[in-house]
């Protein structure tokens, strides 16, 4: 009855404020997360804490294996309980490797044989894989990486599982045992008080980014660790997010949500989760359609005459280079455009023909775009001759509210 009730509620077609907020939990590293447990029987007692809080809270979890983890036949053994326990398991990678320290050849055949291993696995128990986690969350740090695992991806029936609430509850994972093995039980109080700190914080945080982003309540993929600290600790953790208004829901409930469907593409050398992913798509689109219009301003500017207008729009401390050489700072960018064009007649009509646009900001992480940088073909056209044309590439730097061209290099 409590299922039922549960799928109910997810099904409910607007998530009005007040309605339970539905959550996928998700599971990384199994069978056991790290080297802390070598023996066997402690790896089952782990195994059995988690599985134990998700039956508890009614929780259905998708279950990501990493195969390098799975030590021998006690370990499959381990994988055999999430998956009787109604978990659905997924492929996180043969050796955990990093996509930004490996080469798209190497990493897409660790993946794949983690995937005909995990296929392997589950066909006896008349079931198959449908979801990737990329480890570390790391999808690609170039275009050309992001694409062949896309299209890798794709071709072999896999789905990127995303993660909205990225967290750190693996570093809670040392120092949780080590108190324990040592006995120490204030220390475990301790440290399982951060671990909730820490959890409760990053998902308020990252839920309220998904909220601001779509205007609305968004539901929430939430990323774990299968280690002992979880098996002590998420029966209260998954208790808060009860008392928080949030629903436990299934894998294909969650991604329903149309906020899952929106495309992302987000290159960088770190993995964040994907409301930063979309919250720097669309703040790069926005900088691209902002220096757009700039610079189509910066045309109109020209056409009717105003070259100080024109002028404008470059950086007190620009830099024009032409064939004729390099003029420095808008003064003087402007005092050139005088004399180069004293009236009308020799302005014409400028127009811009767009052809490449590049963002550049932090690699770190994703954050505010700092420049953008257009190639452009520009074009004169004149009433009584040929018109004239050529390329550019102009670099703008944001300077307070707007954009401003820091080079130029017109020809
Ligand atoms: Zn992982």
């Amino acid at each position: 009855m409590m299922r039922l009730l549960g799928v109910f509620l997810v099904l409910l077609p607007a998530l009005a404020a007040g309605a339970p907020r539905p959550v996928l939990v998700s599971v990384d590293d199994l069978p056991i997360a790290g080297d802390l447990h070598p023996g066997a029987a402690e790896r089952k007692q782990v195994t059995r804490g988690l599985l134990r809080a998700l039956a508890r809270h009614k929780i259905r979890a998708v279950a990501l294996v990493t195969w390098s983890n799975v030590k021998g036949p006690e370990d499959l053994e381990l994988l055999r309980m999430w998956s009787d326990a109604g978990h659905e398991l997924g492929n996180h990678s043969w050796d955990h490797l990093s996509y930004t320290a490996t080469d798209s050849e190497t990493f897409i055949a660790d993946i794949e044989r983690a995937r005909v291993r995990l296929e392997e696995f589950l066909k006896p128990l008349d079931k198959k894989g449908r979801f990737f986690r990329f480890p570390f969350l790391r999808e690609g740090d170039t275009p050309a990486k992001l694409e062949a695992m896309r299209s890798y991806l794709a071709k072999s029936g896999q789905t990127n599982l995303p993660v909205t609430i990225d967290n750190d509850d693996y570093q809670y994972a040392e120092p949780w045992v080590r108190a324990r093995r040592e006995g120490r039980k204030k220390e475990l109080d301790r440290v399982a008080e951060e671990y909730h700190e820490h959890l409760h914080g990053v998902f308020r945080d990252q839920e309220g980014k998904g909220d601001r982003l779509f205007g609305r309540q968004t539901p929430q993929i939430l990323l774990l660790h299968a280690n002992e600290i979880g098996g002590a600790q998420w029966d209260a953790l998954f208790t808060w997010l009860e008392r928080t208004g949030h629903v436990f829901a299934a894998a294909d409930d969650v991604l329903a949500d149309p906020a899952f469907a929106e495309p992302h593409r987000f290159v960088g050398e770190f993995g964040p989760g994907l409301w930063d992913r979309i919250g720097h798509d669309r703040r790069a689109a926005r900088a691209q359609s902002d220096v757009q219009d700039t610079l189509q301003h910066q045309a109109q500017a020209w056409n009717r005459g105003d070259l100080e207008a024109f002028c404008a729009v470059y950086a007190e401390d620009a830099v024009f280079a032409s064939t004729s050489g390099l003029t420095k700072g808008r003064a003087a960018v402007l005092e050139r455009y005088r004399k180069r064009y004293p009236t009308a007649e020799a302005m014409g009509t400028l127009s811009f023909e767009f052809l490449d646009f590049r963002t550049s900001w932090s690699m770190a992480a994703p954050s505010d775009i700092r420049s953008v940088s257009v190639v452009a073909r520009w074009r004169l056209d004149f009433p009584d001759r040929p018109a004239a044309s050529g390329l550019t590439l102009i670099v703008l730097v944001r300077r307070g509210a707007g954009w401003a061209i820091v080079q130029d290099a017109s020809m």
